[in-house]
């Protein structure tokens, strides 16, 4: 069953981070009233949010509580217990249903799906314990990367193995369960395809981003990405079969290497907003937040349009001060910041965007701010 969600209801939202915040505050342009499940008071989401619920995500009683006030639940993130949001479909309106986060949150589901949906992916092996890993790590060759199925994220959870003497180095990410190992892929460049779809099937891609990663985390989306139409092509195929096979709801950013003969290789899939779509709120007449308010809600699609070249920069823990101090001197960069206390080193505190007709300049003019060092 279906429904059109209409302003002035209530959107239930698990998860409070900078995801959440920008889909409250793309619903609450349209009047849509917005409840948040988070474990902290106050947090990114809970600050534009009407409705507070502070517990755990596991705590059913509190994702009972978020049901009861909301008229559609939807999530920022993809760490929630799948058998709870099952649960909870049963008797509350979850258009995305839990099957998505039960696929995207472990590894190997993750692969078997994309394989399924006849899309390439790297060379892997899986194993529940480090000596299975050691036996069957003859099926690969060097170098390769070492993945934990749950819980990783921006590289955390992950080593990369040269030789047989460094297998070992993998062995402590068997302490939280199985692992996948994969073929090291010799990139050209890394790209995400944003796509989204509504609970009638309507289906659309946002324009085609490049990632550029710093330590593992992401650092800076240019758009479109500087790629042969033949690649972006089969980008945006790739991500179809992906979405369709997996009769997603939603939004689905799927990750993607882009090899140097111009083939793809999906790397990683979210079932969420992504951090590189965050350039699609002033990068394009439909940012990745209203369409998927829009693709919940049961409201027909917009098809994106990119207004001109786009460059999204992520703003970090010791990066905030820098570009406070520097805000008079760049008008055209819009700053979001998410609201978070604590500008940890390393944690996502904001971004910025810039749209531009000459991004060879604002690559320069990014680089000469002096807020990024290398
Ligand atoms: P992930 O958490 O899987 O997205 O990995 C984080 C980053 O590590 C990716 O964006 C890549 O830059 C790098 N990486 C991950 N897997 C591989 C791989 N198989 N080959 C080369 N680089 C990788």
């Amino acid at each position: 069953m279906t429904k059109t969600i209409l302003p002035g209801q209530t959107i239930g939202i698990i998860g409070g981070g900078q995801l959440g915040r920008m889909m409250a505050l793309a619903a609450k342009e349209a009047g849509f009233k917005i409840a948040v499940l988070d474990p902290a008071m106050d947090s990114p989401t809970g600050q534009v949010a009407d409705i507070q619920i502070v517990a755990p995500f596991n705590d059913f009683h509190a994702l009972e509580e978020l049901a009861e006030v909301s008229d559609v639940i939807t999530y920022e993130f993809e760490n929630i217990d799948a058998t709870g949001l099952e649960q909870l479909a049963e008797t509350s309106y979850v258009p995305q249903g839990a099957e998505l986060i039960r696929v995207t949150q472990n590894r190997i589901y993750e692969k078997q799906a994309i394989a399924e949906a006849g899309v390439p992916i790297a060379n892997y092996i899986e194993a529940t314990s480090y000596e299975e890993f050691k036996e069957k790590s003859n099926q690969l060759n060097f170098p390769f990367v070492v993945k934990t199925a749950t819980g990783g994220y921006d590289g955390k959870g992950q080593q990369t193995i040269t030789s047989v003497e460094e297998l070992p180095l993998a062995e402590p990410l068997f302490q939280s369960g199985a692992c996948v190992a994969e073929a090291f892929v010799h990139f050209t460049k890394e790209i995400s395809v944003i796509i989204q779809r509504n609970v009638h099937g309507e289906m659309t891609v946002l324009p085609v981003g490049e990632n550029i990663h710093k330590d593992h985390i992401l650092h800076k989306t240019i758009v479109p990405a500087r790629i042969e139409p033949r690649t972006l092509e089969q980008a945006k195929e790739a991500a179809r079969k992906i979405a369709s096979h997996l009769n997603m709801v939603g939004t689905l950013a799927v990750e993607m290497f882009v090899l140097e003969e111009g083939d793809i290789i999906v790397n990683e899939l979210a079932p969420r907003p992504h951090n590189s779509g965050h350039y699609s709120i002033e990068g394009t007449n439909i940012s990745q937040f209203h369409q998927h308010i829009r693709a919940i809600c049961g409201w027909p699609l917009r098809e994106p349009k990119l207004w001109s070249d786009t460059v999204m920069v992520n703003v970090l823990g010791e990066h905030v001060a820098p570009l406070a101090s520097r805000i008079a001197h760049y008008p055209n960069w819009s700053i979001h910041l998410y609201g978070k206390e604590e500008a940890k080193h390393k944690r996502k505190m904001g971004h910025i965007t810039i749209l531009t007709d000459d991004l060879d300049q604002t690559l320069k003019e990014i680089d000469e701010s002096g807020i990024w060092p290398e």
